[in-house]
């Protein structure tokens, strides 16, 4: 497919391929293995000499689809699907590190995340430092002159927090110019915030996120130069085995089809609900990077093309207030997954976040009263009425509903 076709086109054709039968979707090819025509075949194939695939944890043809659609749709020269967002982040940090070596990280990272750079990295002998990610200074301080690796997400959960992508690659080049930026790009999508262009080495995403998009099947991808997923990477996947399953990845790919489209609608919705929350009494505060009144707002505007699909926002009060406004909600689910066709709201003090210390919880900002919404695909007056409604009834504007009315 030509790469002149426009983002959209490519998000329906790139990587298709047709077998004998001329099917029009994509296939599935749901098969662990591949049968050879001779058993010189068989030999060629596995010393590298004849194009064609030998076993599905190497590679497989549903699987390659996703691959190149998502590669096109990154801007990437390559990319190698995985079995969940964590196993990405895993073999790629793993590919890029070794013992000795030094990572350094923003300290607000998903939980999953954090467990990798702080807990089980340094098992292996890698030395890492967190930092605050919003700091560039703190990035510098951190570097030693064994920093192989540097490790993001923006925006960041729960609090839509940024790092300066490119500012973290300045100092990569200035300091420590072989090391590797990684960004976890789930939060921005891969269509409001490209990494490669603002200097990023390698982009991870979990698929289970927007790239699914309903909240079907687990996924991952991690993208970069062909070189590097060659040399340093394909045998670490291929010798772990966090392969992507033939059937997720045929879910995934036929969900960039609509990406674009899921996309634009959920981050306008999302921004039409920041504003509505933003006038309401019972909202201390609302963090969303499409607004003028985010703490960083202009490096949203320098490194983000758009908003977010996702919100955060502090009632007033605590736990009790914020577990009185989610219970209070009709239309939007209670759930701590997100990018999801169907609105989700969770409350990070005692779900994602809660095995955090309290004191580190404060340090990234995240007070008892925080909610964090993920926007779907509903009607958004319908949204702003649910939402509205379960304030008013958290505030004892409204009366409780008896129950079966
Ligand atoms: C969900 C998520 C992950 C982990 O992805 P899984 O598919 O659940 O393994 C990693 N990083 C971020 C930012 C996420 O939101």
């Amino acid at each position: 497919m030509s790469d002149e076709w426009a983002l959209a086109t490519r998000l329906v054709h790139e990587g298709g391929m047709r077998s004998q039968f001329g099917e029009t979707s994509e296939a599935m090819f749901l098969t662990q293995g591949f049968v050879y025509d001779s058993a010189e075949e068989a030999a060629a194939r596995f010393a590298g000499e004849a194009e064609g695939y030998v076993y599905s944890r190497y590679g497989n043809p549903t699987v390659t689809m996703f691959e190149r659609r998502m590669a096109a749709l990154e801007g990437a020269e390559a990319c190698r699907g995985t079995t969940s967002g964590m196993a990405a982040v895993t073999a790629a940090l793993t590919a890029a590190l070794k013992a000795g070596d030094h990572i350094v990280a923003a300290g607000a990272l998903f939980g999953g995340c954090r467990y990798i750079v702080e807990t089980y990295l340094p098992r292996f002998g890698v030395e890492s430092t967190l930092v605050d990610g919003e700091d560039l200074s703190a990035w510098e301080a951190a570097v030693k002159p064994n920093t192989k690796a540097f490790f993001m997400e923006s925006p960041t959960n729960p609090t839509l927090a940024l790092v300066d992508i490119a500012g973290v690659a300045a100092i990569r080049d200035a300091k420590a110019p072989e090391a590797k930026v990684v960004v976890d790009n789930v939060f921005a999508t891969p269509l409001w915030q490209s990494p490669l262009k603002l200097g990023a080495d390698i982009v991870v995403y979990s698929a289970t996120k927007h790239i699914d998009g309903q909240g079907r099947c687990l996924g991952g991808a991690i993208l970069g130069r062909d070189a590097w997923i060659k040399d340093n990477l394909d045998i670490i996947l291929r010798q772990t085995g966090p392969s992507l399953s033939p059937f997720n990845a045929w879910v995934l790919l036929k969900s960039l089809e609509t990406l674009p489209l899921r996309i634009r609608t959920q981050t306008a919705t999302a921004g039409v609900l920041a504003d509505a929350l933003a006038t309401h009494k019972m909202v201390k505060r609302v963090i969303y990077p499409g607004r003028d009144d985010h703490p960083q707002a202009e490096l949203a505007k320098r490194q983000m093309a758009a908003g977010s699909t996702l919100l955060a926002f502090s009632v007033d009060g605590g736990r009790e207030e914020a577990f009185r406004v989610a219970n209070a909600l009709e239309l939007v689910k209670l759930s701590n997954n997100l990018g999801d066709a169907k609105s989700l709201l969770t409350h990070p003090a005692t779900t994602t976040h809660k095995n955090l210390a309290p004191e580190a919880r404060a340090a990234l900002g995240i007070d008892d009263g925080l909610l964090r919404l993920s926007v779907g695909l509903e009607d958004p007056g319908d949204l702003v009425a649910d939402l509205t409604r379960a304030l008013d009834q958290a505030a004892g504007r409204t009366p409780m509903r008896q129950a079966g009315e």
